[in-house]
């Protein structure tokens, strides 16, 4: 019988120089300086200082060994996926500059991307759940996360158990007993500790650090803490050194930053993130090119509008503070409470741009409100460069039963703001002007 061929050791010319410069006289490269030029070496594009779209479905290899190779890393038998290029469900020149950017921001060893933020949220949880077992989870998450958790997985015999956002170490150690034994009973394991912070509308925190500790004690490493990060980073927070094992972002939000493209990511250690990179293989869902590469333009001023918004958010919520037809503010630089101000003080660099507002009065203030805003525009979504308005009770929100909606504190007077890149003071004078109206 004819030896198998070695497939080893065929060179594979890549976009990217090897080693990769990320520190100068061992001075460390910071994440905005990377992004100008991390991943990607102009000598392989015809000298193209940007990165050209590549609208390929297929790559050619240079020869069948190396084919081989390629496909050891695809199907698994090589750790750590593909080393070259081989189809466009599975990798691309775009999605992997992307990836190996976005990576920066939150010291992972690996990203992958998607197609939007609930495809990385729903084949991350895929990849790592079985029939029997259980999902723990903050609460609330994103509705439609939440969703995915109880009406789909569940379908496949998934069963979950959720916590309030700002519990204690207490309280969590409790709701991972509970979760174990019904992982027992079902046969299972605790698959995942899914965590979104902070919660969306209300910007509760989760004690990250508590629940690693929790996990550590009575579940060992074997079970990932996931942590959808959207509302603050990769900026404001970074819960891989909170010690979260896999982060998860809707770059639609502030890493697109433009209101307009939808995509999604996924970051960690490269064991967390292989089996996830083996279902999207299999599935699909890696973002197009053409969308990664309106990303990487993105990232370039992820930090420069980050730090805009944030500043913007800070003046204008000084001014509504004060304002007699306000109530109250959910603004995370205003923090009252002192379990979340312990929790963001270890957790935070920024109190973020995305807030809610209570008004006095109800549905038809707040509807005053938003109906009179000339600068902001009345829609969902958040970190774009526009300022955004919306109302949760009757709009993200309105699917959720009434009374879980006030368990979770979105009131028919809580109007939530995004703010954007505008001028402060222009916003301010619009937010003012809009306030004489209710
Ligand atoms: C928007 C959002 C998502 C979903 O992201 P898409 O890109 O719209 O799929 C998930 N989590 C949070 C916190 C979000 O704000």
């Amino acid at each position: 019988m004819a030896d198998a061929i070695d497939s080893t050791d065929t060179p594979t010319p890549r976009r990217k120089p090897k080693p990769e410069k990320t520190s100068i006289g061992g001075r460390e490269l910071k994440p905005s300086t990377l992004m100008m030029g991390h991943g990607f070496d102009p000598a392989l594009s015809e000298g193209s200082l940007k990165a050209p779209i590549f609208l390929t479905s297929t790559f050619a290899f240079e020869n069948a060994a190396a084919g081989k190779r390629h496909f050891e890393g695809i199907t698994g038998k090589r750790e750590g996926g593909a080393e070259g290029l081989v189809y466009s469900r599975f990798n691309g020149p775009n999605q992997e500059i992307l990836e190996d950017r976005l990576a920066i921001w939150d010291g992972a060893e690996d990203a992958l991307t998607f197609s939007s933020g609930m495809t990385a949220i729903c084949i991350l949880m895929m990849a790592y759940a079985s029939a029997g077992d259980v999902i723990v989870h903050s609460g609330p998450l994103y509705a439609a996360s939440e969703g995915f958790v109880s009406k789909v997985l569940s379908k496949f015999g998934v069963g979950y158990i959720d916590f309030p956002a700002g519990a204690s170490r207490e309280e969590i150690d409790a709701v991972l007993e509970r979760a174990r034994a019904k992982a027992d009973e079902g046969g299972g394991k605790v698959a995942m500790i899914y965590l979104e912070s902070p919660a969306n509308p209300t910007n509760a925190l989760v004690d990250i650090e508590a629940v690693c500790a929790a996990r550590d004690a009575q579940l060992k490493k074997s079970c990932p803490i996931a942590i959808d990060n959207t509302f603050l980073g990769p900026l404001w927070q970074r819960p891989l050194d909170r010690g979260a094992d896999i982060v998860a972002y809707s770059l639609t939000k502030y890493v697109g930053g433009h209101s307009d493209l939808v995509a999604g990511s996924i970051a960690g250690a490269k064991h967390w993130m292989d089996p996830v990179r083996a279902l999207r293989n299999t599935m699909g869902g890696i973002v197009d090119p053409n969308t990664a590469w309106m990303l990487l333009r993105s990232l370039e001023t992820v930090e420069l509008r980050m730090e805009r918004a944030g500043q913007n958010a800070a003046k204008v919520c000084e001014f509504l503070r004060g304002h007699p037809k306000v109530q109250g503010l959910g603004y995370l630089g205003f923090l009252e409470d002192a379990r979340q101000k312990d929790i963001y003080d270890r957790h935070c660099r920024g109190a973020g741009s995305t807030f809610s507002v209570f008004l006095k009065g109800g549905e038809a203030e707040c509807f005053r409100f938003l109906d009179s805003l000339q600068i902001a525009k009345l829609a969902v979504s958040l970190g774009g460069t526009e300022t955004l308005a919306s109302h949760p009770a009757s709009m993200t929100h309105l699917s959720v039963p009434s009374e879980r909606r006030a368990a979770l504190g979105i009131t028919d007077s809580l109007v939530r703001i995004s703010i954007g890149i505008e001028d402060a003071d222009d916003l301010i004078a619009d937010f003012e002007q809009a306030l004489e109206r209710v």
